[in-house]
């Protein structure tokens, strides 16, 4: 089955059974604009075309197993048309309204790593992100991350990463409705940071970023999409050669060869970082974009006072942006804690000492069990146990 929403696949179609082309306009009016997932209610066309198309096309083939809400995220938990699953996450980025400003101010619940209690009524939403997968899984391995622990299964094709955004788009129209201005609410930022190394999928990455940026589609931004890596040197430069103009973050996590191999083994193991960082040098000179380091705090591991300066030292004439990400703690890696606050914010000083501009990120969905996809992790882990019990159960009565 074809996704109406492939451009090619739906030109082909409607060639191939004589339909007048403006259909193709009509119906990407209809996906990308108005957030429309079933064929049936798109009305700018007959009911015997959208018979016709429903026969060879779908919009969303996937199933939503669970769905975790807070006031600032979405969480999502898809079930594939093949049977896999994936994650995708939606966060909500708000302001204070002015009304409210002092009240939180003196409450000291402006939005902080260690506190969360927003709500709609004091804050205003102001943009979208989502955070999206690129792979079922991933074959990386950081010591870090549950998805790391499961091992790859596919490369996502396009029309799946896309799903992921088309998706939200129509659960976000349900969700907060018109804004202001009478436009739909729709995500605004798509971060390539969810399941999977993106860069080990380049081909449909780069595809659905074409379809992201379509003014045809979804329209976004070059600003408001950004890639994540782990650090896939020669990817990295074949974005410079294929002039993908997104943004770029690095999940650099260690100033040293011999920590990143620690942390980052696949990856660290085909690059050393000095051959990382001269490739980062060629990506900025290239393209003039600032390269955004992301940087996991891990008690005793990642945050130490050598490791401050040795990392100051790496960026310090780079024009970096570092982004400190407190480490979700998650019994899956029961040896590995988060960084106590006050040296993530002694961490933050001596960096930025060096010139560096330094961030801490705010864990949205830090309660909703947002640990690096503990929520697909438990599942997936359930699925699994279910599936050795049943093939235990076969074997016992075969015998
Ligand atoms: S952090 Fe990203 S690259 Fe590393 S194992 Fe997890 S999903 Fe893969």
């Amino acid at each position: 089955m074809n996704y109406l929403f492939d451009t090619q696949a739906l030109t082909d179609y409607l060639q191939d059974h004589k339909i007048p082309a403006f259909r193709a306009k009509q119906i990407q009016q209809a996906i990308f604009k108005e957030g429309i997932l079933d064929i049936d209610q798109i009305t700018t066309l007959s009911k015997d075309l959208r018979d016709q198309l429903s026969q060879d096309f779908v919009i969303n083939d996937f199933t939503l197993k669970e769905k975790v809400e807070w006031p600032e995220t979405t969480k999502f938990l898809f079930e594939l048309a093949d049977g896999k699953i994936i994650e995708t996450v939606l966060m909500y980025h708000r302001h204070v309204r002015p009304e409210y400003e002092d009240e939180i101010k003196q409450r000291k619940i402006l939005r902080s790593w260690t506190n969360h209690d927003i709500s709609p009524k004091t804050h205003k939403l102001n943009r979208i992100t989502i955070c999206i997968s690129s792979q079922v899984w991933c074959a990386v391995g950081c010591i870090f991350c549950v998805t790391g622990k499961l091992g790859f299964k596919k490369n996502l094709p396009r029309q799946e990463i896309l799903l992921q955004i088309l998706y939200a788009n129509n659960y976000i129209q349900g969700k907060f409705g018109k804004k202001e201005d009478g436009t739909w609410n729709r995500v605004r930022n798509v971060v390539f940071m969810g399941m999977g190394e993106p860069m080990l999928n380049y081909d449909e990455m780069v595809t659905s970023i074409e379809y992201m940026k379509d003014q045809r589609a979804l329209w976004l931004s070059k600003r408001h999409i950004t890639i994540s890596t782990s650090g896939v040197a020669d990817k990295i430069r074949q974005l410079i050669d294929d002039k993908v103009d997104v943004r770029l973050a690095l999940s650099l996590h260690a100033p040293n060869q011999e920590l990143r191999k620690e942390l980052i083994p696949m990856i660290a193991k085909r690059r050393d970082i000095d051959e990382l960082m001269e490739t980062i040098d060629y990506y900025t000179s290239s393209t003039g974009n600032r390269l955004f380091y992301e940087y996991i705090m891990i008690r005793d591991k990642t945050d130490t006072v050598e490791i401050w300066h040795q990392l100051g030292k790496l960026l310090k004439h780079r024009n970096a942006h570092v982004n400190l990400i407190p480490y979700n703690e998650n019994p899956a890696m029961p040896n590995l804690e988060t960084s106590e606050y006050d040296q993530i914010l002694k961490f933050k000083k001596t960096v930025e000492s060096h010139g560096v501009t330094v961030t801490v990120r705010d864990t949205l969905g830090r309660d909703v069990q947002w640990a690096c996809w503990q929520l697909g992790y438990e599942v997936i882990m359930k699925q699994r146990i279910e599936d050795m019990e049943a093939e235990n159960e076969a074997v016992d009565s075969d015998k």
